[in-house]
């Protein structure tokens, strides 16, 4: 690969030359655990024990760092366990953190229920509000802002470049949880920010059937501490899940684009739906992000979220009543998702200030035909 090389082209062919033994055209699955040495310390292609490398996650690992424009990339069994190890190998008992105000989930528990433990604070700053995170930054000594943009469930859009530059500006690192753009619709790395996490379980897998994560990174440094903690601690991706991530990475961006467009359409009809109260969505002008997401995203992304103007119980019954959306946690697949978010995947942050409104729905919307999908949404609203 040459890195002028476009985004598509990458996606196909980063990390994945023809097997130089019997050319077969996809890296195929290493199912292997350990690999003949020629003598001690005679390692074939550097392998020698799979926890610590993977023919096939490898593959997965130079197409990820080529995509977001990294120098190297880390594949974990999930995206929880990608973020767990960049926190250790970032953080310190006494170090303190900046989470979003409407972080993930998983993120905020984490944080609240398992870094704690260990030391690290954190702070939960609406990342919007450029001057509400300097103000942070200037209050205490933060080792790290953690960033994401769109957030979950609410859809909300921080500007990356500046981001960088207050967190810079305060000796903290930024690392962006890019799960719900993928690197096809913003590289935040390219922008300043110090590591990408991903759940790749979401649009870069693509296909609702495997779990997984990755950390990326550019400076060297900390692609040293990350490979050490990878190997140490051992929460990698295994060689099925990889290639099928990988298989999943192929056809990323022509399924971002029809993500996006069914998004934009979905977005509108609920924009002008008299059972709707409030529509998130980054695509369309009156929100808040519209602009700063217009400048840094290729495109909006897939997801919508709204509020039900008859309220929690209605909002609830919606979800109940889709025929295509079915009803489930997470998002990025290729089939139509729908859950509530204050039962569901933001449970936990019920009672703190990341509490989510309980008439929210949120929408993964898939590469359906659209107007099947819009009908859909028509009479679980009607
Ligand atoms: C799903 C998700 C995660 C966690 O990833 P897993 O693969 O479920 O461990 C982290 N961040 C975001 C934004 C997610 O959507």
């Amino acid at each position: 690969m040459v890195t002028s090389d476009g985004f598509e082209t990458l996606a196909i062919h980063a990390g994945q030359e023809p097997d130089q033994v019997t050319g077969a055209v996809v890296p195929p699955v290493y199912q292997v655990s350990t690999y003949k040495q020629d003598g001690v310390g005679g390692r074939r292609g550097g392998y020698e024990y799979s926890r610590t490398a993977n023919p096939t996650r490898t593959a997965l690992e130079e197409c990820l760092a080529a995509l977001e424009g990294g120098t190297r990339a880390f594949a974990f069994a999930s995206g929880m366990a990608a973020e767990d190890c960049l926190l250790r190998a970032v953080c310190r008992p006494g170090d303190h953190v900046l989470i979003p105000g409407d972080a993930y989930g998983g993120t905020y528990r984490l944080f609240a229920r398992v870094l704690s433990e260990w030391g690290v604070t954190h702070t939960a700053v609406p990342l919007a509000d450029l001057d509400a995170v300097r103000d942070e930054l200037a209050a205490r000594q933060v080792r790290l802002v953690w960033a994401e943009t769109p957030t979950n469930p609410l859809l909300g859009i921080a500007d990356l470049r500046a981001l960088a530059e207050a967190a810079h500006g305060g000796g903290a690192l930024l690392v962006v949880d890019n799960t719900f753009a993928s690197p096809y619709l913003q590289r935040p790395l390219q922008v300043g920010a110090d590591a990408v996490v991903h759940s790749t379980t979401k649009y870069l897998g693509g296909h609702s059937d495997v779990v997984g994560g990755a950390a990326v990174v550019t400076d060297p440094r900390l692609a040293e501490k990350l490979a050490f903690l990878h190997n140490a601690t051992g929460a990698i991706a295994g060689p099925f899940d990889a290639w099928l991530t990988l298989r999943g990475i192929k056809t990323l961006a022509v399924r971002m684009d029809r993500h996006c467009a069914n998004a934009a359409r979905v977005a509108d009809m609920l924009a002008g739906h008299p059972a709707v109260a409030e529509v998130f969505y980054p695509g369309l002008p009156a929100h808040p992000g519209h602009k700063v997401a217009a400048a840094q995203m290729r495109a909006f992304g897939g997801m919508v979220s709204f509020r039900v103007l008859a309220g929690p119980d209605a909002a609830v019954e919606v979800c109940g009543r889709t025929r295509l959306f079915t009803l489930g946690e997470s998002l990025g697949g290729v089939e139509s998702l729908i859950e509530h978010p204050a039962r569901m995947t933001h449970a936990s942050v019920a009672g703190s200030a990341l509490e989510v409104p309980a008439d929210l729905i949120r929408l993964s919307v898939g590469i359906e035909d659209c107007d099947d999908l819009l009908e859909d949404l028509r009479q679980a609203l009607s």
